[in-house]
This record gives C-alpha cells, sequence and structure tokens, in this order.
C-alpha cells in the first residue's frame, strides 16, 4: 500500500472496509504549536495533493492519516474566461464559523467515492477559523465555488463523505448493481 493512495469507501465494485473506517472517523486536531509529527503530516498530505492534478481539494483522511489537515486550489471559479492563476492553500485544525447566503445544489464528486456523483446543497458563504501551514492563526471567508470546495473538505475531517448528502446520487449504468445494493 503506498503512502499517497487515495483512500476510498469502495474499490473495483468491493466495498473497503477498513479504509471505509477512517473515512467514516472524526479526523483529530494537530497540536499547537506543531510539533514534529504535525509538520510531518502537514508535509504529506501537501505532497499528495499536488501530485493528484485531478484533485480541487483533499483532506488528510483521504490518504489514511485521520488528522484535521485540508489542501485545496484557489482560485476566482466563478469567474469564467478569467485565467486567474493556479495557487492552493492548507489549512489546519479547521472549523466552520458561519455559514451564509441562499443554500445552493450541484453535482459533486469525491476521490473517495470513486464513480458516482452526488446532489449536495451547501452554503454560498462560509467563514473559517483555521490554522495555516506555519501554525498560524487565520480567519478565511470563502464564497461561490471555492466555500463548495471548502465544506466538501472539511466534511471529510468529521467523517462525512458525499453520499451522506440527502440529494441524489448518480452513477453508470454498467455499475447499477453494484450500486443499487450498497445504496439500497
Ligand atoms: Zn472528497
Amino acid at each position: 500500500m503506498t503512502k499517497h493512495k487515495t483512500w476510498q469507501l469502495w474499490r473495483d465494485e468491493k466495498l473497503t472496509d477498513e479504509e471505509a473506517k477512517l473515512l467514516r472517523m472524526k479526523a483529530a486536531d494537530l497540536p499547537v504549536p506543531f510539533d514534529a509529527a504535525a509538520k510531518k503530516d502537514i508535509q504529506t498530505l501537501v505532497e499528495a495533493f499536488l501530485k493528484r492534478d485531478d484533485a480541487l481539494g483533499l483532506a488528510a483522511p483521504q490518504i489514511g492519516l485521520s488528522k484535521r489537515i485540508i489542501a485545496f486550489k484557489v482560485k476566482d471559479f466563478d469567474k469564467k474566461g478569467v485565467s486567474g492563476k493556479d495557487s492552493w492553500e492548507v489549512l489546519v485544525n479547521a472549523r466552520i464559523t458561519q455559514m451564509r447566503g441562499e443554500p445552493e445544489v450541484m453535482n459533486e464528486g469525491c476521490l473517495s467515492c470513486p464513480d458516482i456523483s452526488v446532489e449536495v446543497t451547501r452554503a454560498t458563504e462560509i467563514k473559517v477559523k483555521a490554522l495555516d501551514r506555519n501554525g498560524n492563526k487565520v480567519n478565511r471567508r470563502y464564497t461561490g465555488f471555492l466555500a463548495r470546495i471548502v465544506q466538501h473538505e472539511i466534511d471529510h475531517l468529521e467523517g462525512r463523505l458525499v453520499v451522506d448528502h440527502e440529494g441524489t446520487i448518480s452513477f453508470p449504468k454498467e455499475k447499477k448493481e453494484f450500486f443499487d445494493k450498497i445504496f439500497k
């Protein structure tokens, strides 16, 4: 098992009980100030995130680390046609302190729930309290699609996945038998 494998609820039409157990756990806070192990965990998550160009975000439980660390791309997603700089951000011990705006429904996928997408309702504006990768306290406000990404990643820290939301689940026809069985 490689360190950078993405942990999933199922793989090749088989449930992955051990991985699912960790993905469903509430992740632990990192100690403040960060000790050597915490710094290493942050570095591991960042490396795993940067290796995947298909991920808008990645949470530590998705690489088998039950710690409150998330990384995600930051750009002005809502301005179509504007080629913003493709930068990214890391948040440690992140918690949402405020949710505002008219909730919005959108289809979401997740590397830990392969082959499906789920209609997820989320707030369009959030405020988040966290630490940056150097351990400095930060307060952030995210809106629009970026607010969605951050809520998705923080969900992972609570052991909550897209399939735990109420919305309709979509999957390819050829996998109907498998998914009908697990979502019944
Ligand atoms: Zn996810």
